[in-house]
């Protein structure tokens, strides 16, 4: 794979903007160079454009060096990024498999990149390589692949990932893992010492608990993560998100004991759900939700959310007919889901 061949060219001779913060490393004893209020309230001066303490504390637990790690206001940030770094608009094209989730759609549309959506197989949701291979181009700069994959709940065989990463060896394979600590199928990110076109992405929305703090994670090739720099908003993570995030690393055992938790909530789910005449199916979840197939998902929908019970529909997605994506929640709110469809 030639980097340079992928990223846009535009972006390749891209002289980004150095921000105050960039420009001087050392210990400042008096701050004047980028226009602050000087009167100390723990939030006036500007944060560190690299969040280099976040990524100290990460790399180490995710076994990648600080400079392969990209931080960013969401995972959302870094999608976007993805379609920002390598696809020219109205030229380039990506590849995704379907259903997934929609931001990779919706990004690919707002950049006017071209999103070749390939069906997954029906019903198991496992890959159709081939059909993918077959819509991949010279000007498909991008696969997407989430693992597990959401709304599906499925999480794909290591080697089948790693297969894909050697044949699409001239495209950036991005593996999304917003739910890999709920999944019995370990992480990609060792892999990326082997595939220089490896993207894997990761959050604190879901098993770390902190949806609202904003923080996605990418990591990569020191060389790709330079280009997301570059790219990237000079103060990306504000100041809160990044001593927050420092918090709660601090505290890997927490996030350990409810993933613990939620997984043991997510077998009593299923088999609570599984009693029910109005449950269908209940798809296989590496993941910390449930692809629930009913009778009738819009009255299921309906009949729940008028009890204040809030699913989400993907009926009207591909190859989930009739299904309603269900959140882990506490024991207790679990148990509340059974009694309100118990008497449906
Ligand atoms: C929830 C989710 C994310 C997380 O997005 P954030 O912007 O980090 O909150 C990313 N990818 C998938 C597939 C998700 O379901």
């Amino acid at each position: 794979m030639d980097l340079s061949k992928l990223i846009r060219p535009n972006i390749l001779a891209l002289a980004p903007y150095s921000c105050a913060r960039d420009e001087f490393k050392g210990v400042a004893l008096i701050n004047v160079d980028a226009n602050e209020n000087p009167y100390n309230n723990g939030l006036n001066r500007y944060p560190d454009p690299r969040q280099l303490k976040v990524k100290e504390l990460l790399a180490p637990l995710k076994g990648v060096r600080p400079e392969q790690i990209f931080l960013g206001n969401g995972s959302d940030e870094a999608i976007d990024l993805v379609y920002r770094v390598f696809c020219r608009p109205g030229v380039d094209n990506v590849v995704a498999p379907a259903p997934t989730y929609g931001m990779y759609q919706v990004c690919a549309e707002i950049n006017d990149v071209e999103y070749r959506a390939v069906p997954m197989v029906a019903e198991s949701f496992a890959l159709d390589v081939e059909a993918m291979a077959a819509k991949v181009d010279a000007c498909t700069k991008v696969v997407w692949l989430c693992s597990p994959n959401n709304p599906s709940g499925n999480a794909y065989p290591l080697a089948e990932i790693e297969s894909l990463l050697s044949r699409f060896s001239e495209q950036i394979v991005v593996v999304d893992e917003a739910y890999i600590d709920f999944s019995s199928i370990p992480s990609v990110v060792p892999m990326l010492e082997r595939y220089p076109n490896l993207i894997v992405l990761q959050t604190f929305s879901k098993a770390w608990g902190h949806a609202a703090m904003r923080l996605g994670i990418a990591m990569a090739s020191k060389e790709i993560i330079g280009y997301f720099n570059n790219v990237k908003y000079p103060y990306n993570v504000n100041e809160l998100t990044q001593q927050q995030a420092g918090r709660v690393l601090n505290d890997v055992e927490k996030k350990n004991r409810q993933v613990a938790e939620i997984l043991a909530q997510r077998d009593i789910l299923r088999d609570l759900l599984l009693s029910l005449p109005c449950v269908d199916r209940i798809y296989p979840s590496d993941a910390n939700f449930l692809l629930v197939r009913v009778k009738d998902a819009p009255s299921t929908y309906h009949y729940l959310a008028d009890k204040g019970i809030i699913t989400r529909s993907r009926h009207k997605v591909q190859l989930c007919f009739n299904c309603l994506r269900i959140t882990v929640g506490t024991p207790a709110e679990n148990a509340e889901i059974y009694n309100a469809l118990k008497d449906f």
